[in-house]
């Protein structure tokens, strides 16, 4: 990265709530680039903390979030999206001055709504969202450069302090991403069409090919390559970080779906009909799109068949 390390650590204690994939590469990417004094975790089961402490991970660590979040000046709530309200309700009143607290959560609008009345008036709250990770869940999924060249979008809610802000920005720049400031409502909205309802298909599909009962499913294994096995990766996705993403953007899922249905039965009518130009129309307006996408450096155009030496560089993101 072109960032030169701060001289002073950026946050003296950062309280990571859940060290799963996130979590453990922000403890990563945050001690790479010098960013932190000391790093607290906090998971639910014996076997995460233990595990988050053996691969050093976190200077200490918790099963309680408020004994976590005490002295923190940042705390970044890393758990599925459903347990932010309990989580912040729990640590609200350990949650110490002039600290900044933030998420990860894959959608916005539910956060501002359940976590924000929890921040005390002299404390910060700065949700965000790095569109970073893979299909990988755990602290042994981490890796310092999961956010290298990644967006993280911030959605400072309406009267949020400029600088904590702007610290919080720098942060995630530090820590290798770029950065965007988005209103919650309209981040749901683009995160519905680029990531939620992608996910819902892919489990769709493979839900679908599970269910059939004229194709088997070793035939389903075994002539995978023709698509499918692309969708199998992204339905390999944690099914509770997925569950709470969809029940905590309903709206702009639906939205899009709606839209999605509308295109769909476009195309059933087309093959239908037999209209190859609207199809051939259709499908040389999406390779622009793939193009698009990596010339942005979002991807690259390598034939990627599974057998990349690094199996985590090929990352999907919610
Ligand atoms: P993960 O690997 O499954 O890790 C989740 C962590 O949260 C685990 O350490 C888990 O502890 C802990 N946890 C669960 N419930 C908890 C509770 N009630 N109190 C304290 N800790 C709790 O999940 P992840 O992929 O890092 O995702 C975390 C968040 O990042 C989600 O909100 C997700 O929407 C967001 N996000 C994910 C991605 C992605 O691609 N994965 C990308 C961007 C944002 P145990 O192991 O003990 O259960």
């Amino acid at each position: 990265m072109t960032h030169s390390k701060p001289d002073a650590p950026f946050f003296e204690r950062i309280a990571l709530v859940g060290i799963g994939l996130i979590g453990s590469s922000i403890s990563l990417a945050a001690r790479r680039a010098g960013l932190v004094g000391e790093v607290i975790g906090c998971a639910r089961s014996a076997a995460t903390r233990d595990r988050a402490l053996e691969l050093g991970l976190v200077d200490h660590v918790f099963a309680d979030p408020r004994e976590a979040v005490e002295g923190a000046d940042l705390i970044v709530l890393c758990s599925p999206v459903g347990t932010f309200s309990g989580i912040a309700e729990a640590i609200s009143t350990a949650i110490s001055p002039g600290c900044i607290v933030t998420d990860v959560g894959s959608v916005k609008g539910a956060v501002v709504r359940d976590v924000g009345p929890h921040v005390p008036d002299n404390a910060h709250f700065v949700p965000c969202h790095p569109v970073a990770g893979t299909e990988y869940s755990g602290p042994d999924a981490g890796f310092a450069e999961l956010f290298d060249n990644r967006w993280c979008i911030l959605t400072p809610p309406a009267g949020a302090d400029p600088a904590a802000v702007e610290k919080l920005d720098r942060f995630w720049q530090l820590c290798g991403a770029k950065t965007e400031t988005m209103d919650a409502n309209h981040h749901d909205l683009v995160l519905a069409i680029t990531s939620h309802v992608p996910h819902l298909i892919a489990y769709n599909i493979v839900g679908t090919a599970e269910d059939l009962e004229t194709v088997t499913q070793s035939e389903v294994i075994k002539y995978s390559a023709g698509g499918f096995r692309d969708f199998t990766r992204i339905a390999a996705s944690d099914p509770v970080m997925w569950r709470d993403i969809f029940l905590n953007n309903k709206e702009a899922v639906l939205e899009m779906l709606g839209r999605f249905n509308e295109d769909l039965s476009a195309l059933q009518r087309a093959i239908r009909w037999s209209d190859g130009d609207a199809l051939e129309s259709l499908f040389s307006r999406t390779r622009t799109i793939r193009q698009g996408i990596i010339d942005a450096g979002q991807e690259t155009p390598e034939a990627d068949f599974g057998r990349g030496p690094e199996q985590h560089s090929s990352g999907d993101e919610s």
